[in-house]
């Protein structure tokens, strides 16, 4: 059931195994070869991450706690997640981005394991759309996703991300305010060539009703901006 309009998710899917797997790769990789709006764009996301990180590990330590990672990426959070014992099912649209985080997981996550530290658990990896996802996790989190999906279709999303979780739900997203608006509009009048799929900006609003209506209710809010980057974090729990 492509409850994600079919058009949309058809191209974020291709966009996603292609050129905006090369781009988003490197961004979130650490080598030298990314420009300065890459540049930038990598030290807000790894602030995003940071946290989220902070945030769940604050609440309690992370250990056999199941995580839910929806639209996983490169692994940037399914790693430093397992690295803190939670057992994580991480999972993409795109194929080429799970089989990335994948590689990157074996290599940070198995190697240099002795008896006296053994490896540590690996996610379960799987190239699934969020909508297809199923299950029951402690905690799920979907980071910089919602981006390619207008509100309309995001709150089905939501809804159902919620539905997933049993004790809290993280997200985040480029937060729709008529300054950021204004840039993204701006931004629009002179495409590039590393120019991605469409980007929806969401109102916080729009985010909290979709919440609400699922029975979550927002207990902590975050928001990182630089020059290039904004992502607004929003962790929810049950009513
Ligand atoms: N969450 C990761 C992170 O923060 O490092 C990746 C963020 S990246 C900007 C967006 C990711 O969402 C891409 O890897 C893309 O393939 C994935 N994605 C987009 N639409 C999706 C969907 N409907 N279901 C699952 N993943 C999706």
């Amino acid at each position: 059931a492509e409850e994600v309009g079919g058009g949309d998710k058809e191209v974020v899917r291709n966009y996603f195994n292609e050129t905006g797997f090369q781009r988003w790769k490197k961004i979130y990789g650490e080598t030298d070869d990314v420009n300065k709006v890459q540049r930038d764009i990598r030290l807000g996301h790894s602030k995003t991450v940071e946290n989220v990180m902070k945030l769940l590990t604050e609440q309690g330590s992370l250990r056999g706690v199941t995580v839910c990672d929806a639209g996983c990426g490169t692994g940037c959070l399914s790693i430093p997640l397992a690295k803190e014992g939670a057992i994580v099912c991480a999972s993409d649209i795109s194929a080429a981005m799970v089989s990335e985080a994948e590689k990157q997981a074996r290599a940070e996550l198995l190697t240099g394991s002795t008896p006296e530290s053994p490896a540590l658990e690996m996610p379960k990896f799987e190239v699934k759309d969020l909508e297809s996802l199923n299950g029951k996790y402690d905690t799920v989190v979907c980071l910089d996703v919602l981006i390619h999906y207008p509100q309309n279709k995001a709150d089905g999303m939501i809804a159902h991300l919620a539905s997933l979780a049993e004790k809290r739900l993280i997200l985040s997203f480029a937060p729709k305010t008529f300054y950021y608006s204004l840039l993204k509009r701006v931004g629009e009048l002179f495409p590039g060539p590393s120019k991605a799929t469409r980007a929806y900006l969401h109102a916080e609003e729009d985010v909290e009703r979709a919440l609400q209506k699922a029975g979550w209710r927002i207990r902590n809010r975050g928001l990182v901006t630089t020059q290039f980057y904004f992502s607004r974090m929003v962790e929810a729990v049950p009513l």
